[in-house]
């Protein structure tokens, strides 16, 4: 856990969909069009009106953005869909796209008056970017947020395997 001005950072272990925060961020593809992981779990908790949403809303999501839904039926507000990278090799921008990504996603849950985040450890399932690596990015996405954005009460990680919490917790002790 860290805490700076009135924002609690911090991380735990779990399945995303049982967060009770304003916004919980999903892991999604350029087409918003669902998937495996943890935007499987998220449609299916949350039920088909998000996918709804998304239809009438959107035509996809470019990676290193995000778009915010309704929620459905999750305990949080919103759900934020954010497009990381996939992992080729480091050279294709993607510590870039994969902070945007964050960065993103906080400018809508702050836009949408939301002091409480979810966010699962985007593009390290199936996009394959390296765990530790995707870590500092999105820690350090976080951190240069709020330097700028002293408004989030608490920004929490969640992360589905021990490898992931186990590499969290070395900078969120
Ligand atoms: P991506 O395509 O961005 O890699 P994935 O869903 O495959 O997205 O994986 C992103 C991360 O989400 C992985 O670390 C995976 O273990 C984790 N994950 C899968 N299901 C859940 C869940 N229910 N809650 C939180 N994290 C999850």
């Amino acid at each position: 856990m860290l805490q700076i001005g009135q924002t609690i950072i911090e991380c735990v272990q779990g399945d995303i969909t049982k967060e009770n925060v304003d916004c919980i961020v999903n892991a999604a593809n350029e087409h918003l069009a669902g998937g495996g992981g943890v935007d499987g779990a998220i449609h299916r908790a949350g039920g088909p009106s998000l996918m709804a949403e998304l239809k009438a809303k959107y035509k996809g999501c470019p990676t290193g953005s995000a778009v915010i839904t309704g929620a459905g039926n999750l305990s949080a507000k919103y759900v934020i869909h954010a497009v990381g990278p996939r992992w080729k090799d480091g050279l294709y921008h993607e510590a870039e796209h994969l902070a945007s990504a964050y960065q993103k996603s906080l400018e809508l849950a702050k836009e949408h008056g939301c002091k409480t985040i979810a966010f699962p450890a985007i593009s390290t399932g199936v996009y394959g970017y390296p765990k530790e690596e995707a870590a500092h990015v999105a820690i350090r996405a976080v951190l240069a947020f709020i330097k700028t954005y002293p408004g989030f009460e608490k920004i929490r990680f969640v992360l589905f395997d021990a490898e992931s919490l186990t590499i969290y917790q070395k900078y969120l002790p």
